[in-house]
């Protein structure tokens, strides 16, 4: 296949790995570069709801996801406060049914892995790893990426570059120079349990969303129910780019020791032996994401704050539109050329950009209430109950039936 259906993809991160497969399925020649020597174990813990697994379905992962990913019988808001839920908004397979696809959670590495293994098996898609992307430059029949690989310099010539790259996107970096992320002034530690050692006794079969003054915890089981990943957000100065520093297990353990978190989250803080930090930053809403034959994708175009579990499904939607947007004017048996690429790329920005910003509006409103104090926490709760559990998760409805 020659340069003409040629397409690299910076990053092999969830975003990078579903668009190069949903690109190869278009009948492009795909070529990832990925600063990684090795697709390790980043992060830990994702919730992929029911708009992001339909893709990954239909990209074929089903098979090799199933052993690994767990479909929540519900997600349950407990109250910090008095240690009881609140509200159950109910997932499980009636739920499924009605949205026509499953809600998972698993560990990234699980996903990632998936991913990488359905790309190693397709022989359009070819995984450079230790690969530095460093800049790009526009001619006219496309783009030519310059890339370093152990103190080696290369280039790639290609028909458009997509930055999948990640919150500090070396690609956003050059395309657009004067944006990049804020800092939130929040940290998620992340860590998990193993679970037999679940301080309960239970098992986890579902989702917890701990609401607590100024912060939260999210629990739920992954690794095929072997772990159960937890994350708290807490509000603090230190930033630092990554997501792997160490923290340590007292700072989290007096934090959580303050009035307003009950005994039973406070053993579930306890419980976890090693602390990674993550500091939250995000992007500004709506920025720009494509010029000439380059464009974002995910957390490079829209990082944005994790309080709707929903960065990197954002990721596997754009994921899917990219490659529709690219595939119908360039894909296998059709006649686009290198000029109109910039075209395709502005369709996809503009068909993404509207949902994606509803998206990042609504992590950060869920934060500030996740975070209620006082009187203010006691309305939300009442409100949450008066509410109730079908119609919380009805609200969800315009994130969730998302389809391509
Ligand atoms: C606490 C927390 C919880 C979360 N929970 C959820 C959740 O439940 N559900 C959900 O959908 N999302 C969740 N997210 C968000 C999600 O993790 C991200 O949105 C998603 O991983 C972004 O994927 P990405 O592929 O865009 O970027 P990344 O995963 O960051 O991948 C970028 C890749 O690019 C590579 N790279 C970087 N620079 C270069 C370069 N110059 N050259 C080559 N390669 C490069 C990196 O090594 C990496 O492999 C959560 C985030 C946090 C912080």
């Amino acid at each position: 296949m020659s340069d003409a259906r040629t397409i690299v993809v910076a990053g092999a991160g969830i975003g990078g790995l579903t668009a190069s497969l949903a690109l190869a399925a278009k009948g492009f020649r795909v070529i990832i570069l990925e600063k990684a020597e090795r697709l390790a174990e980043a992060g830990a813990g994702l919730q992929i709801s029911p708009n992001a697994s339909r893709v990954l379905v239909d990209l074929g992962l089903a098979g090799r996801l199933a052993p690994r990913a767990i479909a929540p019988d519900a997600v349950t808001v407990m109250s910090a406060r008095t240690g009881r839920p609140l509200v159950r908004l109910p997932l499980g397979a009636e739920a499924a049914t009605r949205a026509g696809a499953p809600y998972w959670v698993l560990h990234r590495a699980d996903l990632q892995a998936a991913l990488h293994a359905q790309a190693e098996a397709h022989p359009a898609i070819e995984l450079r790893l230790g690969c530095v992307v460093e800049d790009y430059a526009s001619h006219v029949h496309g783009i030519s990426v310059g890339h370093r690989r152990h103190g080696e310099r290369g280039d790639t010539q290609a028909l458009a570059l997509i930055g999948a790259d990640g919150i500090w996107s070396a690609v956003r970096g050059q395309l657009f120079p004067s944006s990049g992320p804020h800092f939130s002034g929040l940290i998620a530690w992340r860590g998990t349990i193993e679970a037999p050692a679940l301080p309960s006794g239970e098992p986890l079969r579902g989702v917890q969303l701990w609401m607590g003054p100024r912060a939260h915890l999210v629990a739920y089981p992954i690794s095929g129910g072997r772990l159960v990943n937890l994350v708290a957000i807490v509000p603090d100065d230190w930033q630092r780019e990554g997501w792997s520093a160490p923290g340590e297990p007292r700072e989290m353990q007096s934090r959580f020791a303050a009035a307003g978190w009950a005994p039973a989250a406070r053993l579930l803080i306890e419980a976890v032996e090693i602390w990674k930090r993550w500091a939250l930053f995000a992007m500004p809403d709506g920025g720009a994401w494509t010029t000439g034959a380059t464009a974002l994708l995910g957390d490079a175009a829209h990082g944005m704050l994790p309080f709707a579990a929903q960065g990197a499904a954002m990721a596997i939607e754009d994921a899917a539109v990219l490659a529709q947007c690219l595939g119908d004017s360039h894909g296998a048996g059709t006649t686009g050329d290198a000029l109109s690429v910039p075209a395709s790329l502005r369709r996809y920005a503009e068909a993404r950009r509207a949902r994606v910003a509803r998206v990042q509006r609504l992590a950060r409103q869920n934060g500030q209430i996740y975070h209620l104090a006082g009187p203010m926490a006691l309305a939300r709760d009442l409100a949450m109950q008066a509410l109730g559990g079908e119609r919380l998760l009805a609200r969800q409805a315009w994130i969730y039936d998302w389809r391509l």
